[in-house]
């Protein structure tokens, strides 16, 4: 198939495009590079099977593609709160023009949606049913909002002119290629305990977060969007929940730094508590996260290092 993966030079984007590569599909790679970077894709350039187009998905765009892959949007808070209209823009105008292209070619769209749909979340762990708890107007709202209005434009195309999609709720994922700069806290983390600088916890470190390894929440997207008859919103996400402060302790650990733990304000409107009931993904899809924190977070630290000897 051709597939087009928007967002395909992020994070989440470049594991996916490689997982399509290694299938034997050709993958349009389209980015606007505002987050991700060559880098995350350069080992597939001179893949004929890879093609790679730097466009802004707030703009239309013209192409033949048998499945979408819409990943397109900043994930870090710290990135989509830099210009937050934009952010916007991108998930309300962004996800028209590929639900437009969707329809016009009769391509299969899947869109990557967020456990942020769920808000600072009253019910806990979240279940797809639950309709959220989110500000309208706060400084994650541009974000938060903007997904959600995606999902409906998601549905609404659906309904209205019956294109194909599926909607995945992607719970915080962690892995190699995060963005050294990245802003998050797994990418934060693990460079300041590598370069032996303060550990920035933000508030009490009792909020909790459930965390993803990239190669099993990829798995769970392709799973999605080959499942025929189910269109979701399914989580993708791994149930094991930790506050935040044990996971700095847990990589302190793993790095074996000596970095010290630092507390800073707390953002307003962070999630007190996250952790995705996964019981849909696993009954439809057969799917659920098979590598263990410790293991993931070997393997990221691994790669940061990596990053770390050269800058
Ligand atoms: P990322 O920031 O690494 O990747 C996003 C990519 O989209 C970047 O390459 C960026 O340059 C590109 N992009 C941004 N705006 C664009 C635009 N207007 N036009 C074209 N390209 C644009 O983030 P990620 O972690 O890889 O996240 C990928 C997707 O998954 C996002 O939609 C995000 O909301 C969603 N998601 C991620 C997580 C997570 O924990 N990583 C959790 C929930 C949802
Ligand atoms: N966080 C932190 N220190 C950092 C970055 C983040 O303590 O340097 C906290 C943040 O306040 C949040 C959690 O870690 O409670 C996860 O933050 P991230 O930005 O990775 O994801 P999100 O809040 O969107 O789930």
């Amino acid at each position: 198939m051709r597939i087009l993966v928007t967002g395909g030079a992020g994070f989440i984007g470049s594991h996916l495009c490689e997982r399509l590569l290694g299938e034997g599909h050709d993958v349009l790679c389209l980015d606007n590079f505002f987050t991700g970077s060559k880098q995350n894709i350069a080992r597939h350039l001179g893949n004929p099977r890879f093609e790679l187009i730097r466009h802004d998905i707030t703009e239309p765009i013209l192409l033949e593609v048998d499945r979408i892959y819409n990943l397109a949007c900043p994930a870090s808070p710290v990135h989509y709160q830099y210009n937050p209209v934009k952010t916007i823009k991108t998930n309300v105008m962004g996800t028209i023009n590929m639900l437009g292209l969707a329809k016009r070619v009769k391509a299969r769209i899947l869109q990557a949606s967020t456990s942020e749909v769920y808000g600072d979340p009253l019910v806990h762990p979240q279940p797809e049913s639950y309709w959220g708890n989110v500000n309208p107007i706060g400084i994650r709202s541009c974000y938060d909002e903007g997904k959600r209005v995606a999902e409906t434009l998601m549905m609404d195309y659906h309904r209205q002119n019956g294109v194909d999609i599926r909607i995945v709720r992607i719970f915080n994922t962690y892995g190699p290629r995060m963005a050294v700069h990245d802003g998050r806290v797994v990418s934060n983390f693990i460079v300041q305990a590598l370069r032996g600088e303060d550990i920035t916890l933000f508030g009490d470190g009792s909020q909790t977060r459930s965390f993803c390894y990239v190669d099993d929440l990829v798995e769970g997207m392709v799973r999605m969007m080959e499942c025929d008859g189910f269109t979701g919103p399914v989580n993708l996400g791994n149930p094991v929940e930790n506050t935040i402060r044990e996971f700095a302790e847990r990589i302190l650990a793993l790095t074996g730094s000596s970095s010290r733990i630092v507390t800073m304000p707390l953002p307003s409107d962070d999630p007190k508590q996250r952790q995705p009931d996964i019981s849909l993904a696993r009954g439809r899809l057969g799917w659920q996260p098979t590598v263990a924190l410790d293991s993931g977070l070997r393997n990221t630290i691994d790669y940061f290092a990596g990053i770390c000897a050269t800058t």
